[in-house]
């Protein structure tokens, strides 16, 4: 195997986002970063601390209104004034550290990015929070203030010449708010956006159905999976196999970047599929043959969602080994399998009609 470089964003800033009994919670990134620690990752010469930058209001207005990033702002400093966590809306919590945090969440992936094109790194692991990909243009919500996955795709395409980007959103909930940026598509390059998560019939925010296939210059470049209640990781592989594969032999990205929720695992709090904790590597081990294929190996992962701390820091674990070309992943002693009506129902029903919304914008369908 071919030695890899592996970057991994943190920054002890990513925890000043505090609030309190949230499940979002910093104590999810402690979990990541002490597990690391337990098992030498970070004593790896072949892995690399990436240390975040501020992003500036500039990078954080290419996807978001201004009133937006005010909002923000002015939320913090009432929290940092009053002493007490504030809220954006009923999920979304705002401390007095929030705001720049927000600004180092979204530019640890900017300095990931770069260290990927400068050649200094082959692939990136961001640990930042807070998260992002609920977040529109004019509205914080689901635990996420700025989208740091659609700021990083506009910088791509605005700072660093970059013409196609290919998204692949796995979080067990629907990237609503990275899907309403783009849903037009961007004048500054193409983005196509593939989101995997439990049906919104099932699950927050409710969105993200086979027939959302975004409008004008983004039509047929939203492409929504919504998997049933209790699918484990077999039906993500077709996924795979069936739709993203084809797709981007078509579309050649040039850049692939993740959203990765770690909250599919089958005993996650919020959500209820059936993924164990080897699910997302898997995933992420066909991802990354694709994007060798197209993207010269440039894989950025950010984190969004994941509630079970223990499992989520073993999940990231074993993502960071498929980064790195390692095998020696951990593995869950019973396998789960998705049952007769999960892959009747997404055999015979979900990928045909995805492929039928799809047909008159690929070629492969
Ligand atoms: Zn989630």
């Amino acid at each position: 195997m071919v030695k890899m470089k592996t970057g991994i964003v943190y920054d002890p800033v990513y925890l000043s986002h505090r609030i309190g009994v949230h499940v979002e919670s910093h104590e999810r990134l402690v979990g990541i970063m002490n597990f690391l620690k337990d098992k030498k990752v970070m004593e790896n010469p072949n892995f690399e601390l990436i240390q975040p930058r501020k992003a500036t209001t500039e990078q954080i207005k290419y996807v978001h209104q201004e009133s937006l990033i005010n909002e923000v702002k002015e939320v913090s400093e009432i929290s940092q004034v009053t002493g007490h966590i504030q809220q954006l809306d009923m999920d979304t919590a705002v401390s007095a550290k929030t705001y720049d945090a927000s600004l180092y969440s979204v530019g640890g992936l900017l300095n990931g990015i770069d260290e990927i094109l400068e050649g200094k790194v082959n692939n990136v692991f961001a640990a930042v929070r807070p998260p992002g990909h609920h977040s529109n243009a004019y509205k914080c919500s689901g635990f996420c203030i700025f989208n740091n996955i659609a700021i990083a795709t506009e910088y791509l395409f605005r700072e660093k010449n970059i013409k196609r980007v290919a998204i692949i959103d796995w979080d067990c909930h629907h990237g609503n708010g990275t899907q309403d940026i783009f849903y037009n598509g961007s004048e500054n390059g193409d983005v196509v956006i593939f989101n995997s998560h439990q049906d919104g019939r099932t699950l927050y925010p409710g969105s993200g159905f086979v027939n959302d296939i975004g409008s004008g210059k983004g039509e047929g470049k939203i492409i929504n999976y919504s998997m049933p209640p209790r699918a484990a990781e077999d039906i993500v592989m077709l996924y795979f196999e069936e739709i993203i594969n084809p797709i981007c032999q078509e579309f050649k990205p040039e850049f692939i970047l993740i959203s990765a929720g770690f909250d599919t695992h089958w005993t996650d709090r919020l959500t209820n599929m059936g993924w164990t904790i080897q699910g997302p590597a898997t995933y992420l081990k066909s991802i990354k043959t694709m994007a060798e294929e197209y993207a010269n190996g440039r894989i950025l992962i950010t984190l969004e969602g994941g509630y079970e701390i223990d499992k989520q820091a073993k999940a990231v674990y074993n993502c960071l080994q498929v980064l790195n070309n390692n095998d020696d992943n951990l593995i869950e002693e019973k396998p789960r399998k998705s049952g007769e009506e999960v892959l009747n129902y997404v055999n015979s029903k979900l990928i045909p009609e995805l492929k039928e919304h799809l047909n008159p914008y690929w070629n492969c369908f």
